[in-house]
């Protein structure tokens, strides 16, 4: 039977990939997106479907009537700033996105009595002291610094749902997503992958901050979209780790990159940004059990399949 799902935060980088998901199989999508990251170049493709709709609007606000009026079956929340030259930017947003947004998301859930399926991330876990990062592991996360408006927000929603679904018994699950990367990230978008891709296609300096030797585990888009949607067919409650469990040091990448593009590029050196966590590499045991998931698209290929997007984007 065709399902309606409403997707916040639909125009960015993984909320497309959502809807190209959900219209594939065959069901109704509803995005809605303030654009504050986003783009609609993201879901032109869609626009003309007649299974999908797109209303821009702030999560964070009064919802227009044509949200509120409807019943859905699936609401997930992928509305935030994600990266953190954005987050910092639009800090105290990104506080109210994470609280108000969700509760409004929350609200519309219990209405409807929909699935509710929110993203949260790896940000949870702070600079780790436990490494690689299990579910249990409760974070080392700095509360007064750069990072801390995205994810003290990140916390904060999930303490919220945590506490909304206890008194109204409604079905939520937390994802909590590693660095995701793929096509449909924005050139200008200034997390590492698109940023190392755009400059090594460009023969610009790949700007790696600080000595490099910080580590992080990248999940191609493909297979995180599988994890969510495995996640919303499931009655898992989370929080549960999404990401691949793959490590790569900065400087790594790097240099994959400039070999993959074939780039006459060079690497230089700038300051490491405050709080940037040293280490980061989910612990998946939870996901591959709950979900019988587990991400199949390695280093090499996903970033094969971003450069050749870029290719197209920049040429
Ligand atoms: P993105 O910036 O491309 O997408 C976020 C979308 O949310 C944008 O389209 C933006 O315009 C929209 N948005 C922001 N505030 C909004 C508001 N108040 N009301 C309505 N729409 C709003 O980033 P993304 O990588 O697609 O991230 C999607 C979600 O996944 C975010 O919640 C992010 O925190 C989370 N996440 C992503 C990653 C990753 O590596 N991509 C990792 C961890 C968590
Ligand atoms: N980074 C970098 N050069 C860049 C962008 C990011 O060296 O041009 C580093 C950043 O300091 C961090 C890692 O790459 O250590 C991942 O950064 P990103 O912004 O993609 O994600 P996050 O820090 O949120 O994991």
């Amino acid at each position: 039977m065709k399902r309606v799902i409403l997707i916040a935060g639909g125009a960015g980088f993984l909320g497309s990939h959502l809807a190209d998901h959900y219209i594939n199989t065959g069901d109704q999508v509803v995005t809605i997106d303030n654009l504050s990251t986003g783009d609609t170049k993201n879901i032109a493709h869609l626009i003309k479907n007649p299974n999908f709709s797109f209303f821009e609007c702030d999560i964070t606000e009064d919802l227009p009537s044509a949200i509120t009026d409807q019943k859905f079956d699936v609401i997930v929340n992928l509305a935030s700033p994600a990266s953190p030259p954005h987050y910092q930017r639009l800090g105290l947003e990104t506080l109210k996105v994470g609280s108000v947004g969700t509760l409004n998301l929350l609200v519309l859930t219990r209405e409807s009595s929909a699935r509710f399926f929110h993203a949260s991330t790896s940000e949870v876990y702070g600079d780790p002291d436990v490494h690689p990062q299990p579910e249990s592991y409760r974070g080392s996360v700095n509360s007064y610094g750069p990072r801390s408006m995205y994810d003290e927000a990140k916390r904060y929603s999930e303490a919220l749902i945590y506490t909304y679904r206890q008194k109204y018994n409604v079905s939520t699950c937390v994802g909590r997503f590693f660095n995701t990367y793929g096509p449909r990230m924005d050139a200008d978008d200034g997390r590492v992958v698109s940023n190392f891709i755009v400059q090594a296609l460009q023969d610009q300096d790949l700007t790696i901050y600080g000595d490099g030797s910080q580590t992080r585990s990248f999940c191609y888009v493909d297979d995180l979209i599988k994890a969510i949607a495995a996640c919303v067919e499931s009655d898992a409650e989370g929080p549960i780790n999404l990401g691949n469990d793959g490590e790569f040091t900065v400087s790594e990448l790097a240099e994959r990159v400039i070999k993959l593009t074939k780039s006459n590029s060079k690497v230089i050196h700038l300051p490491l940004p405050g709080d940037d966590p040293t280490q980061r590499k989910p612990d998946i045991t939870k996901a591959k059990a709950l979900l019988n998931w587990e991400p199949k698209i390695q280093l090499q290929e996903g970033l094969e399949k971003t450069i050749s997007y870029f290719k197209k984007q920049i040429h």
